[in-house]
């Protein structure tokens, strides 16, 4: 593609509608354009790169045994009625676009597919001799989010990868779950993009296991909590996903203590007249309940917080007795000075610790095994202890460092909890947290939509079973915009090769000169024929623009037919390292192939 016939208008200021360093990129360089709200168009370079992440998922999903298919966008209203999902996504979640049509009928703009595939799972498969099934497609799903933002990380519009499986039995289906896990391990090494696979909610779709594939990024808008052994790595919105009969649960000695979690932070933050925005970075609560008689409670205090305060006092002895625990006090601004004036208070409280009076958000090695005994004190082993609790109810082990906080960060059943259960992490080893995106998200979904459905099969022995199911998204379109969000620089966008819309860009300096135009248009024509897909920058503009366009948009290589064709030379600058190299001109090729 010549640059001069391409729709290409790069911008030199962000534009106001973009937060964060991928959007405002990606608008700047000419990749996509808001159309309206959470709307947006691919354009030609996008569309490249969005090909070329599909082509990467379905080499991988067919090479697991998945089957491409397209279904339907348009979907009747009966199918979610049958599923009981059509009052929860059109009302009370508000997620699907729903319209009538002129008959009158009810339909949805797909947000997703369970009900579809389930039907068509009830029609066509009938025995155990069809099992298993796995089925994807590559299409634009509609979800009229209720704060669509930061471009295509939260349209309400954009492309999925999704994928539905079906299995004779639990077992057979954790295999196909596997497969995909390790497929979609596969697709994200392949698209250059650091990932972390963590323990996920399942939410509105349902199911009993589920786990999302995060790329980690500070603008995403998840929160994951992990071990540093990576044995045990969740989102805290799993983590914070409380059982839905815990408040009538006997033993549920959070809900009988009435408040931590959101209502106490809440009050703290109130108290200490710190926005929910300021309590991420200042107010840090950390609660471990033993059998119901030990809580620990930290709270975080901005180093500013006076320490003859005696609200702030009465207020912490009120919040240690409600939980008839400890409090323990640390300062996040590690000023010594301060430190010390707070440990000599002895509050009647409990426990200040100047000692791991550090910022918890990236908690230091030291800090955090300090940390890490003290908890110890209260609870000798978290996991024994969690294993030997009453096995009646549920125990809350509480992290959070991270953004709006609301509700502790682990909760476990322990009556669903075995030993060496991945739901409590090994003790000796600390919570870290990191932000990401989430780009993928497998569920073992079971038999929630084949039952309630009726999509059955014939087993060997002639019975009749409901479909085990599990169901496998990827956002095409976010991964787009996250491989951006972990990869720019401040002069662009630099893509990895195997999505980058084209390898290579051959600049000509000087449009004018022909023996630079001469060169490049055999290069251009030599680097395409052997499949390097090339741009060339013919345009008649300043080679310094040319430069900048081509760092902007982020392809992998630049060759430039300048001063050093002289000596039948030209200049090839690597976009990620800028490291140039100078490569005679039949080198070219060969080179970049
Ligand atoms: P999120 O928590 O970000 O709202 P989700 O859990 O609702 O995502 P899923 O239903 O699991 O999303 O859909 C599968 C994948 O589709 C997600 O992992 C994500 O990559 C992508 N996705 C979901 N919603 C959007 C959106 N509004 N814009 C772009 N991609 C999205
Ligand atoms: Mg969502
Ligand atoms: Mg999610
Ligand atoms: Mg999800």
């Amino acid at each position: 593609m010549r640059l001069s016939q391409m729709l290409f208008v790069t911008l030199r200021e962000d534009p106001a509608e973009a937060e964060i360093p991928s959007h405002k990129l990606l608008v700047r360089a000419g990749y996509i354009r808001r159309i309206g709200s959470g709307i947006y168009s691919y354009l030609p370079l996008m569309w490249r790169v969005l090909q070329k992440i599909s082509q990467i998922v379905r080499e991988e999903m067919n090479a697991a045994g998945a089957q491409e298919c397209l279904l339907p966008q348009l979907q009747p209203s009966e199918l979610w009625k049958e599923s009981g999902r059509w009052d929860t996504y059109t009302k009370a979640e508000g997620i699907m676009f729903a319209l009538i049509d002129r008959q009158d009928r009810e339909v949805g703009l797909g947000p997703t597919h369970e009900e579809v595939i389930t039907t068509i799972a009830r029609d066509m498969i009938r025995s155990y001799r069809q099992l298993p099934q796995n089925l994807y497609q590559i299409q634009t799903k509609f979800r009229d989010e209720i704060r669509p933002r930061f471009g295509l990380m939260r349209g309400r519009e954009f492309i999925m990868k999704d994928a539905y499986s079906f299995d004779a039995d639990e077992a057979g289906m954790k295999v196909t779950y596997q497969k995909m896990h390790t497929a979609y391990c596969k697709i994200l090494t392949r698209t250059g993009l650091k990932f972390r696979a963590v323990d996920a909610d399942s939410g509105a779709i349902g199911g009993s296991g589920s786990q999302e594939f995060m790329v980690l990024a500070e603008a995403g808008e998840d929160e994951v909590l992990y071990t540093e052994d990576g044995k045990y790595a969740a989102n805290v919105e799993k983590a914070i996903a409380l059982p839905p009969d815990v408040v009538t649960s006997p033993f549920s000695s959070y809900e009988k203590r009435e408040t931590p979690g959101t209502e106490t932070i809440e009050k703290v933050c109130k108290f200490l007249k710190c926005s929910p925005t300021n309590v991420v970075k200042n107010v840090l609560y950390q609660a471990v309940f033993d059998s119901g008689i030990t809580a620990l409670v930290l709270v975080h205090i901005r180093g500013d917080q006076d320490v003859n305060d005696v609200k702030l006092q009465n207020e912490l002895t009120k919040l240690a007795d409600q939980f008839g625990g400890k409090t323990v006090i640390s300062l996040t601004v590690p000023d010594a000075e301060a430190q010390q004036k707070w440990a000599a208070k002895s509050l009647p409280l409990g426990y200040i610790s100047p000692a791991i009076a550090d910022d918890y958000i990236k908690p230091s090695k030291e800090i955090a095994s300090k940390f890490v005994r003290f908890v110890d004190q209260t609870v000798t082993d978290l996991e024994n202890f969690v294993t030997g609790a009453d096995e009646s109810g549920y125990h809350v082990v509480g992290a959070n460092w991270g953004k709006e906080f609301q509700k502790p960060a682990l909760v476990v059943d322990v009556r669903k909890a075995k030993a060496g259960d991945r739901a409590v992490h090994d003790p000796s080893q600390t919570l870290q947290t990191a932000r990401g995106i989430e780009i993928g998200h497998i569920f073992q979904l079971g038999t929630k939509y084949s039952q309630a459905m009726n999509a059955t099969y014939t087993n060997e022995q002639g019975e009749e079973m409901p479909l085990v199911m599990g169901c496998y998204g990827i956002g095409v379109s976010r991964l787009a915009q996250a491989a951006v969000e972990q990869s720019y620089d401040k002069d662009g966008i630099i893509f990895p090769v195997a999505i980058a819309p084209y390898h290579a860009v051959v600049v000509i300096p000087n449009v004018n000169d022909a023996d630079q135009v001469s060169a490049a248009e055999k290069l251009y024509a030599e680097l395409n024929q052997a499949g390097v897909e090339t741009l060339l920058d013919d345009r008649n503009e300043r080679a310094g623009v040319k430069f900048k366009d081509s760092e902007l948009i982020g392809i992998p290589y630049r060759i430039v037919t300048g001063k050093s064709l002289k000596d039948g030379k030209v200049e090839v600058v690597q976009r990620a390292t800028k490291a140039v190299q100078e490569l005679a001109l039949d080198q070219v090729v060969p080179t970049l192939k």
